[in-house]
């Protein structure tokens, strides 16, 4: 028993901050956030709606300037105001951010926002438990591999996540009508800004896999649903 105490503690402080995390990430939304209303983008969401048979899509709007969008644990679409200027400038159209906004619903939908966050504070109890066990047979870079492991697994689940959730977005976008072409021009437009801005690129960006092989995802998708047509 005393052999798994550690163990059990870690699992336990993983919970804990779990619970903390979510009610930290709901409590910072409710503060800067906003119901976005914006009749361009309301027509193309109730599009969405319609295509899902559900009377609306509800989208706020998360005052802060990155660009990013995100889906709540609690199910809640949010998008950045940052992204949402860029709408504003005319540098992202409407159907653009509708495909952003058709993501973040995947992720919703597919169950991702909530087991991502059990994902971040699993990979805490995770890492320190694996260190604790590899760390008395190997000591010294025993602890080293247990959060290379844990990073590795962390990136595996994050990056199918991402696959399934543009699928989603890809899916939903073309029974509204909308098709895939904005997810795919939207992909292309945040990798330029990405150079224009010396290499830094926007968060929703980062927190992704590769542009490039996202796009050729969505353009197996769309080859595969043509020929069934
Ligand atoms: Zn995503």
């Amino acid at each position: 028993m005393i052999k798994f105490t550690p163990i059990l503690l870690a699992i336990l402080y993983g919970l804990a901050m779990y619970r903390f995390s979510a009610w930290r990430t709901a409590r910072e939304l409710d503060a800067r956030s906003t119901e976005l209303a914006d009749g361009r983008l309301k027509s193309l969401t109730d599009r969405m709606a319609a295509a899902l048979e559900l009377p609306r899509i509800r989208v706020h709007i998360y005052e802060i300037d990155p660009v990013n969008g995100l889906a709540a644990p609690d199910g809640r679409i949010f998008i950045t105001r940052g992204f949402y200027n860029k709408f504003r400038a005319g540098d992202v159209s409407d159907a653009e951010l509708a495909s952003v906004i058709a993501h973040e619903m995947g992720h919703v939908a597919l169950g991702h926002s909530r087991r991502r966050m059990i994902d971040f504070s699993g990979q805490n109890a995770l890492r320190t438990a694996l260190a604790m066990v590899l760390g008395r047979f190997i000591p010294g870079i025993g602890v080293w591999i247990a959060g290379m492991l844990t990073t590795l697994l962390a990136a595996r689940l994050s990056r199918s996540d991402e696959y399934e959730a543009d699928a989603y977005a890809a899916a939903l976008l073309t029974k509204a009508g909308i098709g895939l072409g904005p997810q795919i021009s939207l992909f292309e437009k945040l990798e330029s800004l990405t150079q224009q801005n010396g290499g830094s690129a926007p968060a929703w960006l980062l927190s992704h896999p590769k542009t490039a092989d996202r796009i050729a995802a969505l353009k197996a998708l769309e080859a595969k649903w043509v020929t069934q047509e």
